[in-house]
């Protein structure tokens, strides 16, 4: 019988999993142990309206009551050292111990730093947590002048935000294009030339050589000699499954913790789940999906693995963004095989859906301020609905209706 759960890390995966165990029946004890002070909030504010202002403090996953009234032990500011699986114990910083049945590793992922030289300069940020974001919200005024090095996801929507709050604003990015990770490579174009169109001046194939400054960063000097004057400096590079605890305890890790498609990792008893968990996906090796949507999921997975009745579930990567303005939703890897389809164009300022379509399904789509047609994208792809280009790409058929089942016969 379970009597003991232990989630290590109190961010979004620890919390869902938790509220999943409660509302699965689980009546023993649930120890949710985090190190930030402050209980799951939700991140995606962190580089808009919490950087901005306009959003006092990011909303919380959870109200403040419903961890008393679901009897949680909810540990804040604490860390756990090391795991001893043999054993099922956990070990505390300051010497304390829980004994566990079941293990969650919820420890979410750590922003990627630039080892160079200049780097501990003062003026230069990541951005992960809300402590980041507040303190580089105390940077970005009027005038002021932020590099931004990594045009993916935090850099694009870091630079959405300064540049409406007059802040002059360059991208440096190693690659070829913009948000080529998630977006692929005619998104990631067309947002290049949105956010040039708001002001943004970005740098492609740049590498950053070192940072000059005395006490406070000045500038940031590229691997061509280029130096481009900075005040603030934000490292937005990618980030790194946070990981270390079960290295440590001797369970498979390889960019995050290897689990199955329930979330149990090498070691029994123990599971992972969220930005740390190198979960199964639709395609290639296992991966860290890094995105709010799939670590929800993946939380709800291992809560019911963790109590006997698993359910294999193989990620597909979903997740938005808003950039320049524009709301993007995207699901699947869109550089994968098959033909690129579009419904509607990157030229007129209209919604726009890119569908990857293999085989007559639709494998993978990219919406651009258009939910609706994502919500049924969406659905095309989980109930494998065959397609044919044609009606994908005709705006005046409805998209909706081939979901029906007597249109579906007729492709
Ligand atoms: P990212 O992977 O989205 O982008 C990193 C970018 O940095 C890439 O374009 C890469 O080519 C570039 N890069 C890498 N090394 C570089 C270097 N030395 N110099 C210049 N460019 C370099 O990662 P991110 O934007 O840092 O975001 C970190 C994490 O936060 C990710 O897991 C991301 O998914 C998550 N996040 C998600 C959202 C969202 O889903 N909307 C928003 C913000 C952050």
């Amino acid at each position: 019988m379970i009597k003991s759960i232990v989630i290590i890390g109190a961010g979004l995966a620890g919390a869902t999993a938790a509220r999943a165990l409660r509302a699965q029946g689980y009546q023993g004890r649930i120890h949710l142990v985090g190190e930030e002070l402050h209980a799951a909030y939700d991140r995606p504010c962190l580089s808009k309206g919490a950087l901005t202002g306009t959003i006092a403090e990011p909303p919380m996953i959870l109200d403040a009551d419903w961890y008393v009234s679901a009897d949680i032990d909810l540990y804040t500011g604490t860390r756990v050292i090391s795991i001893d699986g043999d054993n099922r114990q956990v070990h505390f910083e300051f010497g304390e111990i829980l004994n566990y049945d079941r293990l969650l590793l919820a420890t979410g992922a750590n922003a990627r730093r630039l080892a160079i030289t200049g780097s501990d300069l003062a003026g230069i940020f990541t951005l992960r947590s809300r402590n980041d974001s507040q303190v580089l919200k105390q940077s970005l005024g009027l005038g002021r002048s932020l590099v931004i090095i990594g045009g993916g996801l935090i850099g694009c929507e870091v630079a959405t935000t300064a540049i409406k709050a007059g802040v002059n604003v360059t991208i440096l990015e190693a690659g070829d294009e913009l948000l080529l990770r998630v977006l692929g490579r005619r998104t990631g174009s067309w947002c290049r030339n949105e956010l040039e169109r708001s002001g943004v001046r970005i740098e492609l194939n740049t590498q950053v050589s070192h940072f000059e400054g005395e006490g406070h960063v000045k500038a940031v000097v590229c691997a061509d000699g280029r130096r481009i004057e900075a005040d603030t400096v934000l490292v937005s590079i990618g980030s790194e499954p946070a990981d270390e605890l079960a290295r440590s305890a001797g369970i498979l890790c390889a960019r995050g913790v290897v689990v199955d498609a329930t979330g149990a990792s090498s070691c029994p008893g123990v599971f992972a789940a969220g930005d740390v968990a190198a979960w199964p996906v639709e395609s290639g090796p296992p991966r860290s999906l890094e995105t709010y949507l799939n670590s929800v999921m993946q939380a709800e997975t291992v809560a019911t693995a963790m109590l006997g009745t698993a359910t294999p579930a193989v990620q597909v990567s979903t997740s938005w963004t808003e950039i320049a303005g524009h709301r993007i939703q995207m699901i699947g890897n869109i550089e994968g095989p098959g033909e690129i389809v579009l419904r509607g164009s990157f030229d007129n300022g209209q919604p726009l859906v890119l569908f990857r379509v293999f085989d007559g399904r639709v494998e993978a789509a990219t919406a651009i301020n258009t939910p609706k047609d994502f919500s049924i994208a969406t659905r095309m792809l989980a109930n494998r609905t065959p397609v044919s280009t044609e009606e994908l790409q005709d705006v005046s058929h409805n998209l909706r209706s081939l979901l029906k089942p007597e249109v579906m016969t007729l492709v």
